[in-house]
């Protein structure tokens, strides 16, 4: 038994706060707004994994008006979610994502995320792909007023 999922998120970018994407703190004058530390790449994923099983969303599941969950730190979120997951007898097949800024520049510290994450999620690193894209100075992102993300999940019950 296969399922799908697709996870999509975006913040915005103001001074004053540090930049966490894929669990690994970035480098930069400005960070993600968000009730969480606004890690883009694991909200999308943590979406992805959720909607694969038709499950609440993450905004449901982590209510951002919840104290709980501010500056929460997101690796543990998508450890509760995979832990979930593995609850209903799935596992993970693979995850392919886009990060989507025109700056900073994403690509050096893609092997950093990758090794946190595929240890939290009990994948390969075959098994997940971070791919990282500009938006060719066009709207928002390309502006450099937020960044987003996608994920698909592919989720396996034997
Ligand atoms: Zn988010």
């Amino acid at each position: 038994m296969y399922r799908i999922g697709i996870g999509y998120d975006i913040h915005k970018l103001i001074e004053g706060r540090d930049l966490i994407i894929g669990g690994i703190k970035i480098t930069y004058g400005k960070g993600l707004l968000g009730h969480s530390d606004a890690d883009v790449l694991i909200h999308a994923i943590i979406d992805g994994l959720l909607g694969a099983l038709s499950l609440d969303d993450i905004g449901t599941i982590f209510p951002d008006t919840d104290p709980k969950y501010k500056d929460a730190d997101s690796t543990i979120l998508l450890k509760k979610v995979y832990e979930l997951i593995k609850e209903k007898g799935y596992s993970i097949v693979n995850i392919d994502s886009n990060i989507i800024a025109q700056a900073p520049k994403i690509m050096p510290y893609i092997p950093k995320m990758k090794e946190k994450l595929v240890k939290i999620l009990e994948i390969s690193h075959h098994d997940l792909s971070i791919k990282a894209k500009t938006k060719e100075k066009l709207d928002s992102v390309g502006q450099n007023l937020a960044i987003e993300s996608q994920a698909v999940v592919l989720l396996r019950r034997d």
